[in-house]
């Protein structure tokens, strides 16, 4: 059973290439197949910390959107699905910087997804004040004014 190669960056002309090769098609240099795989195995760390950084992007839009469309008085259950989002946005920043906070490594893909990372962190953080003391306060006078006049 041979495992599925994987792909890593070409050592001299960083070529997408793969850990099965034996040469470099593109500029023919001899792949080290150990050092293949290593590389190999961290270009997959680096692909999976990009996506769950993206999904963490959007969680934390959707927790905004939930967040702007509990304002609206007549909408039931969005503020739940603030709620919600709210908790998973907190959740996936923790696993993420577990899993993947300590990579080494410069592929502008990481620095992106730990950018992102961070960035649902300060979201995370406004989302305390806006969605726990601001936003009932909001639909309160809201309520107010469209139903006890
Ligand atoms: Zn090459």
């Amino acid at each position: 059973m041979f495992a599925q190669p994987r792909t890593l960056p070409c050592f001299q002309c960083n070529e997408i290439v793969n850990d099965s090769m034996d040469v470099c098609p593109f500029c023919g240099v001899t792949i080290d197949r150990t050092a293949a795989s290593a590389a190999a195995a961290a270009q997959d760390r680096v692909n999976q910390a990009y996506s769950e950084a993206s999904y963490l992007r959007t969680a934390s839009i959707a927790m905004f959107v939930f967040l702007g469309l509990s304002f609206v008085p007549l909408i039931p259950l969005v503020y739940s699905g603030f709620v919600v989002t709210f908790i998973a946005v907190i959740v996936m920043v923790v696993r993420w910087q577990v899993r993947f906070g300590e990579l080494q490594t410069l592929d502008p893909d990481y620095q992106q997804a730990n950018y992102r990372k961070n960035l649902a962190l300060v979201l995370w953080l406004l989302a305390i004040p806006a969605g726990f003391v601001l936003s009932p306060t909001i639909k309160e006078i809201v309520n107010n004014f469209l139903f006890e006049s």
